[in-house]
């Protein structure tokens, strides 16, 4: 039986963009992943709240991952009322029966570097493989300086398989976008065509989620209150 090898691509994706879309391909492809979960944060209420609501930013994941063969959006951090830290999502991973071995934690080089002020560092580092996927101006090669500590652990995607969790460096020719870039542009009343899937932009403009540069409050759902926004609801100008 072909054992099961799950990519988690986990972030705010406020919005999900081609570059997360292209980093999960990258490590799918240089990793043999079996299947990828993108699974949505869901940020603590002391922290700057996203601007799009948990709601839009799950529904957009799910909207992205339609159509990709083994992919998922997953809620699991959303359907808990604590903050979300990556090392309690693979605690129940594991209890689901998912050894550290086949987990692959899918991240970019800069979120990578920051790796010292996550919860549970180091204890982390053995409850799934890392696999770091460059970014544009962040090349995988900058790592093993920026992070000497951590240098014996990373490896290369062809490698012999590692008995324990490891850190995976690949580097992919990501597109350079990102979040800031497309809420930016929305707010500006500019295109974001091709830095997002079609269905995500549709999204995006249908529920005007980043035209003003208001943030979500942490149970935020839509105010449809304001005559402007429910007359927009009902299709009303
Ligand atoms: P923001 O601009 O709001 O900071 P972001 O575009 O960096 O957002 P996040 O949701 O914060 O997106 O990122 C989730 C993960 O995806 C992180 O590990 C990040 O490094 C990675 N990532 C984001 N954009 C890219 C990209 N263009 N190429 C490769 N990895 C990326």
């Amino acid at each position: 039986m072909k054992t099961r090898r799950l990519g988690i691509l986990g972030g705010t994706f406020d919005p999900i963009h081609d570059g997360h879309l292209e980093a999960g391909q990258a490590a799918k492809a240089a990793l043999g992943l079996t299947d990828i979960v993108v699974v949505v944060s869901n940020l603590p209420p002391h922290r700057p709240q996203p601007f799009a609501s948990s709601h839009h930013r799950f529904a957009m994941a799910a909207i992205a991952v339609a159509g990709r063969d083994r992919w998922r959006a997953s809620d699991i951090e959303l359907s808990v009322v604590t903050p979300s830290f990556t090392s309690n999502t693979l605690q129940r991973l594991h209890t689901g029966g998912w050894a550290p071995t086949d987990l692959f934690f899918i991240i970019g080089t800069d979120a990578f570097a920051e790796i010292e002020s996550w919860k549970d560092y180091p204890a982390i580092l053995t409850r799934t493989h890392f696999a770091v996927v460059s970014r544009p101006g962040f090349p995988v090669s900058t790592l093993p300086a920026r992070l000497p500590g951590l240098a014996a652990r990373m490896i290369a995607p062809g490698a012999p398989a590692p008995v324990a969790p490891a850190v995976f460096l690949i580097d992919a020719p990501t597109p350079d976008v990102s979040a800031t870039t497309i809420r930016s542009r929305c707010a500006a009343a500019q295109s974001i065509d091709g830095l997002v899937p079609s269905g995500v932009r549709q999204h995006i403009l249908q529920h005007a989620l980043y035209s003003s540069s208001k943030r979500a409050s942490p149970d935020a759902s839509d105010d449809v209150s304001s005559r402007t926004t429910a007359g927009r609801l009902h299709g009303q100008d």
